[in-house]
């Protein structure tokens, strides 16, 4: 142990949305915290994320996953303007809600069930002919049969908000060793109990009562000292690609869905389209094929963007656990160790969700929402240390 390292309360492995939400509210409860980044803060996934918070856009049941969005969405306005509030960045937090244009006959079918549901449900979602479409968005493609409107759907610039996390979170006096890689964690034993003793760095050793695993797609690869692997679910990478462009005016206002595509407009001027959903490792590179469907894509969504200049193009990847649905809570078997990952396709939408409930697991013990359907006793051998 490296005697200048004193002990934290807690390690957070990630310095994503998810580790830096977290690290924020525990920095906020006065606990000494440390974030362990093996490059730069939120340039992984959270970087390369679109920023929609769409619970109803993409929901075809009421399960529990749903709920948890939902509430997480109902933090979300607070959320932002306590971040803006703390570090003077706004985070582009809008509510304009999202529209879903029914294009061809597969769309429909899936669009009309989808209202049928979350009609009799009573959410708010509503269905508009093409007239009304124009009106809200004329830019939208003219062939567009009807559309879905979910005024509940946000989005948030998640480039802003993970500036603004990294600075709240160092203004509770929380650490962050940035091109620090986490080797593996320390467990220790004894006659009756495992429980996490810190983290062995690139840069030393670190003591902590409470480890948190927020390693996005990386999660699965940590070890315990002897190289076995602790996290015995599989947490896979799925590459997404996006482009941006110029906008035109007049801007596109709301997030435009297709079944195939989504457009994002930012208040700068630029355009976000995505997206892919691809297997394909560790590997980030934008690739000719993904561009050209998420052109294509695109395109269905709003004719006008083949004339549209490109500025960026990147890829990311998502965390995916087995079922598609986050990992939270305690381990069982390992007292102080914590997962939040797993967050796929909604990790931006659920970073105050998991932020909240994971701080109130190492302040309380216990969460105010029921994690249940999120631990991992959902997975057969959850602890592959074990
Ligand atoms: P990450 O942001 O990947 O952070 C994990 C961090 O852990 C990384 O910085 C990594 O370097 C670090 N790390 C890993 N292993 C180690 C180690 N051993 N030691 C030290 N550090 C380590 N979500 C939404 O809600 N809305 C969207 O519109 C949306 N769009 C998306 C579009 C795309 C193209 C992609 C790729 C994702 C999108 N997502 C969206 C999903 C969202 O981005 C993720 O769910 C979220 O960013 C996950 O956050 P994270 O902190 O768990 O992971």
């Amino acid at each position: 142990m490296n005697q200048s390292s004193r002990p934290r309360d807690v390690a957070i492995i990630g310095g994503g949305v998810i580790g830096c939400s977290i690290a924020w509210r525990l920095g906020q409860a006065g606990l000494r915290v440390i974030v362990l980044e093996r490059n730069r803060i939120g340039r992984e996934a959270s970087h390369a994320a679109g920023g929609i918070l769409a619970p109803l856009a993409e929901a075809d049941s009421d399960d529990d996953f749903f709920k948890l969005s939902v509430a997480s969405l109902a933090l979300y306005a607070d959320f932002a303007s306590e971040l803006h509030e703390v570090t003077g960045i706004d985070l582009e937090y809008r509510t304009e809600g999202i529209i879903y244009l029914a294009l061809s006959d597969e769309d429909e079918l899936e669009m009309e069930r989808r209202w049928q549901w979350q009609k009799s449900a009573g959410l708010n979602v509503k269905r508009l002919d093409p007239d009304c479409v124009r009106k809200l968005e004329p830019l939208a493609n003219p062939a567009l049969r009807w559309a879905l409107q979910f005024p509940d759907d946000h989005q948030v610039n998640n480039r802003r908000l993970m500036s603004a996390l990294a600075a709240a979170a160092q203004k509770t006096g929380v650490e962050f060793w940035t091109s620090t890689e986490v080797r593996h964690l320390l467990i220790e034993e004894d006659s009756n109990e495992r429980r996490v003793a810190g983290v062995s760095t690139d840069r030393g050793k670190l003591r902590a009562r409470f480890v948190i695993i927020a390693a996005g797609s990386w999660s699965s690869l940590l070890t315990d000292e002897t190289g076995q692997r602790l996290v015995s679910f599989q947490v896979e990478p799925v590459r997404g690609q996006m482009i941006s462009f110029e906008m035109p005016a007049p801007p596109i206002r709301h997030v435009i869905y297709s079944r195939k595509g989504y457009l994002i407009p930012r208040l700068s001027g630029i355009l976000i389209a995505g997206s892919t959903t691809e297997c394909a490792g560790y590997d980030k590179s934008v690739t000719a094929g993904g561009i050209a469907s998420i052109i294509a894509h695109a395109t269905e969504i709003v004719p006008g963007i083949k004339d549209l200049a490109i500025v960026e193009t990147w890829a990311g990847l998502r965390p995916r656990a087995p079922d598609d649905w986050p990992v939270l809570g305690l381990d069982p078997q390992i007292r102080g160790l914590l997962y939040a990952t797993g967050h796929y396709r909604n990790g931006i939408l659920l970073a105050p969700i998991t932020a909240k409930t994971i701080s109130e697991l190492v302040i309380r013990g216990e969460s105010s929402v029921n994690l249940v359907p999120f631990s991992i006793t959902r997975f057969a051998h959850h602890s592959g240390a074990g």
